[in-house]
Formats: C-alpha cells, sequence, structure tokens
C-alpha cells in the first residue's frame, strides 16, 4: 500500500504531462539533472567513465547538452557486475533481478528498485488506456509462461481484479494456434496483446482455416521487430487497429503507436529518445539508431544508451495533439544483418519482404537460416502442397538480392520451434550473432 502512496504523485503527473501542465520540458530538464548528479556521485561505471572523458555533471543542465555525455552500450555494460553499474549504497536485497536475452545470445541483467519497476508498469497502463483500454475490459497476454513471473504487483493487481477494474488473462505463446484459438474464443477478450509474431501466425491461422473473427476492439502487439510486409499482411487479417509498443526490458514502454495516425509517441517524461545516425542526430526522414536515457531507473542508470534498433526520426506534430515527440517507424534490429560474399551487408528484411510478397499464398511460417556467407536456406511450413515451379519462382527472386555467389535453398519442414523466450526468430546466423 506504501507503495501506491509514494507512486500517487507521479502517477497525477504522468496524467498531467498528457494534457500539458506541468511544462513538459522544464520537466525533462529537471529529471536529467538529478540523473546525472546522481550516477556520477553514486555509481562508479558512470564516475569512472565521465572521468575518462573529462565531463562534469554540472556541464548537463538541460536536455540540450545531452550530446556532451559519452554513449554506452550493451556489451560494455556486460562486463560489469552489480557492484559497479548500480547505486553503491543499495543492498543486493533491495533490487529484482531482470535479464534480458540480447541479441547477441548472451544474456544481460540489469537491476531495478520494486518502486522503480511499478512505475514502469504504470507508464505502461498509461499507454494501453491511451490506446482505449478502458476499465472493466477483458485483456489477454500471449506471452512465455515459462520460468519464474515477477509477481511484485500481486496484491494490487488481485484487488483490481477482484473489483473487475482489470480483467486480465495470460496464454502461452508455445501453444499451437489452434488450441490458442479455442481458448480466446472461450475468454472474449475486448483487447488481445502479445508478441508481433506469435499474434501475426495466430492471425494467419484464423484466416486459412476461415474460423469466426474473434471479436476484440484492437490488437496491440510488441516485443519483436517483424519485417514490415508480415507486419502488413497481419493488420489486414485481424481487420482491428494493430497498434505496436515498441518496449525493451532495460526501459520498459518506449513509444506506441498512435490510434490516429500511423506516427509513434515517445514517452517524453519517462525516457529521452534520440536517433543517431553517423554520430549526429538523424533528420527527419531519416534511419538511425534509437539510444535511449532512462529518466525513472536510478538504481542502475542508463543514459545514452545504445539499443541497437532503427528508427525513422520525425518532427510530425500528431492530429490527436498529445505533446509527446513522434517517430514515423521503428524497425528492425541493426544487428539483423547479412554478411554476404560480395561484401555487402545487407538488412535480412531485405530477403524477407519479397519472400513475403511472392509467397504469401503457400507459407505459414519460415525462418532463414545463414549456414554460411555464400549458403542461405530457407526453413517453410507451407500452408498447402508446393509446387517446384513455386519454389523456383522464390528462390530466383531471393537470389535477385542475395547475387549470384549464393547458394539458395528451400526446406519444407512441418514446424518452426519458437527461441525459448518465446519470441520467434526469422534469421539466424551460424557461428555468429543471431537476429531476434
Ligand atoms: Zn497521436
Amino acid at each position: 500500500m506504501m507503495d501506491l502512496v509514494q507512486n500517487l504523485p507521479f502517477l497525477l503527473r504522468s496524467w498531467s504531462h498528457l494534457h500539458g501542465f506541468p511544462s513538459l520540458s522544464a520537466y525533462r530538464d529537471r529529471r536529467l539533472r538529478l540523473l546525472v548528479e546522481h550516477a556520477y556521485r553514486n555509481v562508479p561505471f558512470y564516475r569512472e567513465l565521465y572521468d575518462q572523458h573529462g565531463v562534469r555533471p554540472e556541464e548537463i543542465q538541460t536536455v540540450r547538452d545531452l550530446r556532451r555525455l559519452p554513449l554506452i552500450d550493451k556489451k560494455q555494460l556486460q562486463r560489469y557486475g552489480r557492484e559497479i553499474l548500480c547505486d553503491r549504497r543499495l543492498k543486493p536485497e533491495e533490487l529484482i533481478r531482470r535479464q534480458s536475452s540480447g541479441s547477441t545470445g548472451t544474456p544481460f541483467v540489469l537491476w531495478r528498485t520494486p518502486a522503480e519497476e511499478r512505475r514502469l508498469n504504470l507508464l505502461r497502463w498509461r499507454i494501453l488506456y491511451l490506446l482505449g483500454l478502458r476499465p472493466g475490459d477483458r485483456m489477454t497476454g500471449i506471452r512465455s509462461l515459462w520460468g519464474p513471473v515477477p509477481r511484485r504487483f500481486e496484491w494490487l493487481m488481485n484487488l483490481a481484479q477482484r473489483t473487475g477494474l482489470v480483467r486480465k488473462t495470460d496464454l502461452d505463446c508455445f501453444l499451437p494456434p489452434e488450441k490458442m484459438y479455442d481458448q480466446l474464443a472461450a475468454i472474449c477478450p475486448d483487447v488481445l496483446c502479445g508478441y508481433t509474431a506469435s499474434l501475426a501466425q495466430l492471425a494467419g491461422y484464423i484466416e486459412a482455416a476461415r474460423l469466426q473473427p474473434l471479436g476484440m476492439r484492437f490488437v496491440v502487439s510488441g516485443a519483436e521487430s517483424i519485417p514490415e510486409e508480415t507486419r502488413r499482411r497481419m493488420k489486414q487479417q485481424w481487420r482491428v487497429p494493430v497498434y505496436d509498443i515498441y518496449a525493451c526490458t532495460e526501459m520498459n514502454s518506449v513509444a506506441w503507436q498512435c490510434p490516429s495516425s500511423e506516427l509513434y509517441h515517445v514517452s517524453d517524461d519517462s525516457v529521452l529518445l534520440e536517433i543517431e545516425k553517423d554520430g549526429r542526430p538523424a533528420l527527419p526522414g531519416e534511419a538511425g539508431e534509437i539510444v535511449l536515457t532512462s529518466l525513472h531507473s536510478y538504481a542502475m542508470p542508463f543514459i545514452r544508451y545504445q539499443t541497437e534498433d532503427l528508427a525513422v526520426a520525425s518532427d510530425a506534430v500528431c492530429p490527436c495533439g498529445l505533446g509527446f515527440s513522434t517517430l514515423q517507424s521503428i524497425s528492425g534490429r541493426q544487428t539483423d544483418r547479412l554478411q554476404l560474399p560480395d561484401g555487402r551487408d545487407i538488412h535480412s528484411y531485405e530477403l524477407l519482404n519479397p519472400l513475403e510478397l511472392i509467397a504469401e499464398a503457400w507459407i505459414s511460417q519460415y525462418q532463414v537460416v545463414q549456414r554460411a556467407p555464400d549458403h542461405i536456406q530457407i526453413h517453410i511450413v507451407p500452408l498447402q502442397p508446393v509446387s517446384v515451379e513455386q519454389q523456383e519462382r522464390l528462390l530466383q527472386a531471393l537470389s535477385e538480392v542475395t547475387g549470384p555467389e549464393v547458394r539458395l535453398e528451400i526446406q519444407l519442414v512441418p514446424t518452426i520451434p519458437l527461441a525459448p523466450s518465446g519470441k520467434r526468430r526469422f534469421v539466424i546466423r551460424m557461428g555468429g550473432e543471431t537476429g531476434s
């Protein structure tokens, strides 16, 4: 109960930011000053980093000064333990341990206080409200139920569930689509949330089996970057609005797709989001890497953290009138790249988009496995019997992207297993990094 009291001013403030009061930019400047000062004083990692770069916390007065600080990345943080990365005054028992799978296959561990965890969760509920979730709605999440699920909010969630304020159920993303459909048909959710690839697969199944639509008001996708073609197709198949939430384990929710436009809104009172292109801020319309500073993570601060995710910058004002900044789009991870024998380095989506377009009628699922720079296998779960001509046509189109030096091979398989995290890997590179 204490936590609710402690978080009440935060909740009220985060609500008032939606209405443009108090000034968001003054709030962001103040939070940044406090954060940098705190990180320098209390977190050994930042003390050493900023000393090395000759930057003093007093030099950071406003968000405009942010670029004076060095960028950091996951590899750099992975070298150290809690004692170096966290507020040295906190005891281990005061912290929650969180782990993300990490695109390189190396798990990345981070720590938060329970109060920080709750704040980030509150901001997620705020996004769901803005997307149209209302008290009493039935909401179902499709996610990985494997392993321990932190239940820090349990008593509050139980209260909310008992009073009917929240009616939330979870479904295991490892269920086959026919079981998932049956369970959802029994629940009749108003809102369905889930990993993008799970939602895409379920939508494909419902369409192929000509089943009744599930009747929810809208669908919320997230947690995975998927090829644009898959996203477009999934949106058509669901026949209700599909909104994307961009989140990462380090910061929880960062941005969401506004129902009034296709633009993403950034949670400006929770994170500072920069888009970096060749060592400078990306211009509107340009793609670059997302760099994040979390304004509410004090136990383990993230200041100018390179996410390896790509976004297209925007200076557009959304017609909904919300004063939060916008992004044009958020696309795949930078690490989802394929090195080709002719020296080119292409984003895997260059291959996946034609694959989806050409084989739309007969592909249920697929996965691209690069066994060597000059050998790529495409594993396909077909929807129906596939002729040799259909396979030839697909190979021809893919070969136009990869060039003649790459040996392309189609393997028809009965299933494609999900990664242990429950997420789907569209691209696997053998002997190297794997795409998410
Ligand atoms: Zn908007």
